[in-house]
């Protein structure tokens, strides 16, 4: 079909939830995407954060295929050998303890959400709240739209349900006043991503990961997407320096194959009980024989590959006029431009064969964690000329 043929079928049968681009995706190799006129676009987008090895890659292609021709799907009333697989590897390198599988970064919020207030419940806490952050991004289902601190996600779909509080990102003094003897849990990301690629001071994440120490409070850190290699760390969290008693991931794991879930530590890998929670498709085979492949990829060379590559793409926006400056870490940037609004950057270098994101204000820039440094300078000319 011509994109105009799709377009056409889009607005007539697709509910309009989402402002999309004026291209249709029709194949991808590596950093490179192909629309169906057959244009070609360098990606800095990788399905958001979630294609991290790019289109196709053969490793990964292979890993999945061979599972595919083997067994697709079991439900998870039956054991699979790649869902333990994957398990094993995020709780080793993590030094958490286990792990529950859902398909989405919703679902993998929904999970610890539910564990929290369980854990309320097992600890006496009548009427459990948690508390998030302002312009923090968790999903789109009740849940985690909800536990999303941003009222513009929340209007017109109330009610909602009870027990969230938000305190302002970096506000110490507010998160100690919000904590009271209810509260079962503070969920975070550490780099706010759709809130505008925004990182949290440590100082504050120490504080709050001590708060929770000390009050019985799961530290709930969402890293849908930083996790996964994004920042040059497996997780973000290593930066900081913390332990969080919950992580939750999904975009990256499955290297473009729907799967997420939640790592549990000690104080709440126990809270759930057969019975508790479940999911259908969650820790699906084929995406988890991939995401084995990408775990066993992302070792620590290749993690400081994707620091380096992040600190030489930051430095070289920073070059640029009209770029006023740049945030975030590794190969997840936010640019703040001087004059030319972002959703119009962004609309010109899709035009002129980049693929980019926006976050509130900011240019949005999230390549493959596979791309080259060639690709990297590839994407930043027609970046610069559309800035
Ligand atoms: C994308 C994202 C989610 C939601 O993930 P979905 O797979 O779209 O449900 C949750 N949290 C963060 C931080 C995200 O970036």
């Amino acid at each position: 079909m011509k994109t105009n043929e799709i377009k056409a079928l889009d607005k007539k049968r697709i509910v309009s939830t989402y402002a999309r681009h004026d291209m249709a995706a029709a194949s991808g190799k590596g950093v490179y995407c192909y629309d169906t006129e057959g244009k070609k676009y360098i990606d800095f987008t990788a399905g958001i954060g979630v294609n991290c090895f790019g289109y196709c890659d053969e490793g990964w292609l292979k890993a999945v295929t061979q599972q595919l021709e083997k067994l697709q799907h079991s439900s998870n009333l039956y054991y699979t050998e790649p869902q333990v697989k994957v398990a094993d590897m995020l709780a080793e390198r993590t030094g958490l303890s286990k792990v529950y599988f859902g398909n989405s970064g919703a679902e993998a919020n929904e999970v610890a959400i539910k564990t929290a207030r369980k854990f309320g419940a097992l600890k006496g806490r009548t009427n459990p709240n948690i508390i998030t952050l302002k312009q923090s991004f968790h999903g789109r289902t009740m849940g985690a739209m909800t536990a999303t601190g941003q009222e513009k996600y929340h209007e017109d779909f109330g009610p909602l349900p009870e027990g969230f509080k938000y305190c302002e990102a970096g506000n110490t003094e507010q998160l100690r006043q919000l904590v009271d003897e209810n509260t079962c849990a503070v969920m975070m990301e550490l780099i706010q991503g759709e809130g505008g690629v925004l990182p949290l001071e440590k100082t504050f994440v120490e504080a709050a990961a001590e708060l929770c120490e000390s009050r019985e409070i799961l530290l709930i850190i969402d890293e849908v997407q930083t996790g996964i290699g994004r920042t040059g760390k497996l997780f973000a969290h290593e930066h900081f320096g913390i332990k969080p008693d919950i992580v939750t991931f999904a975009k990256g794991i499955g290297a473009g194959l729907p799967l997420g879930g939640a790592i549990f530590g000690e104080k709440a890998c126990d809270v759930l009980a057969p019975g508790s929670h479940g999911t259908t498709y969650g820790g699906n085979p084929v995406a988890c024989a991939g995401a084995v492949e990408v775990l066993e990829r992302l070792d620590e060379k290749f993690l400081a590959d994707v620091a380096a590559k992040g600190e030489y793409l930051k430095a070289k926006l920073l070059e640029i006029p009209g770029v006023k400056d740049v945030s975030g870490m590794g190969l997840m940037l936010g640019v703040s431009l001087d004059a030319k609004p972002a959703a119009d950057v962004v609309k010109d270098a899709l035009e002129g064969g980049l693929m980019t994101l926006t976050a509130k204000e900011k240019v949005r820039l999230l390549p493959p964690l596979t791309i080259t440094y060639e690709e990297i300078d590839e994407g930043l000319d027609i970046f610069k000329k559309s800035v």
